[in-house]
């Protein structure tokens, strides 16, 4: 997996301080889409085992405690993107258990895989859905467009 940009602190993309990772590939090619830079799988850099090991230990951090991690894009939930995904989740789940992981995907909940759903059953909360231009809303909160939902799963 490939990633463009990490944020040890962040307060802006999800709810509370986090820790915020946006990874590369997307298939949805979404008119409007905000980061289209991300939709190549091969664009950004690596992302690394030193990576991971340094966003368990930001995670476990308690001079800034983070409420958790946001995992965007791109699409984490590529199926490419999946194992690392899915290594990075079952670490935070086993590591860090007190701390909340947040998804945005393009795919929908209803269709994803039964690979995909080995991710969602470890998160809190699934952003899932397309952008859709026409249903834009920037009165929405966690999500650009109307027909996107916030899937709260524990
Ligand atoms: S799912 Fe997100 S990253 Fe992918 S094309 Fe749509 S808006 Fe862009």
């Amino acid at each position: 997996m490939n990633y463009h940009q990490y944020y040890p602190v962040d307060v802006v993309n999800g709810p509370g301080t986090r820790c915020t990772l946006f990874v590369a590939g997307c298939v949805h090619e979404c008119a409007g889409c905000y980061n289209k830079s991300t939709w190549r799988l091969n664009s950004g850099q690596p992302f690394t085992q030193a990576l991971e090991a340094q966003i368990i230990a930001d995670l476990q951090d308690t001079l800034i405690p983070r409420q958790g991690i946001s995992l965007s894009g791109g699409d984490p939930l590529h199926p490419q993107n999946v194992p690392d995904i899915l290594r990075l989740v079952k670490r935070i789940r086993a590591e860090c258990p007190d701390k909340d992981i947040w998804v945005w995907t393009g795919y929908v909940l209803a269709d994803i895989t039964p690979e995909q759903q080995q991710v969602v059953d470890l998160i809190n909360v699934l952003v899932d859905g397309k952008f859709v231009q026409d249903l834009k809303d920037p009165a929405l909160i966690w999500r650009g467009s109307s027909n996107q939902v916030i899937h709260r799963l524990r």
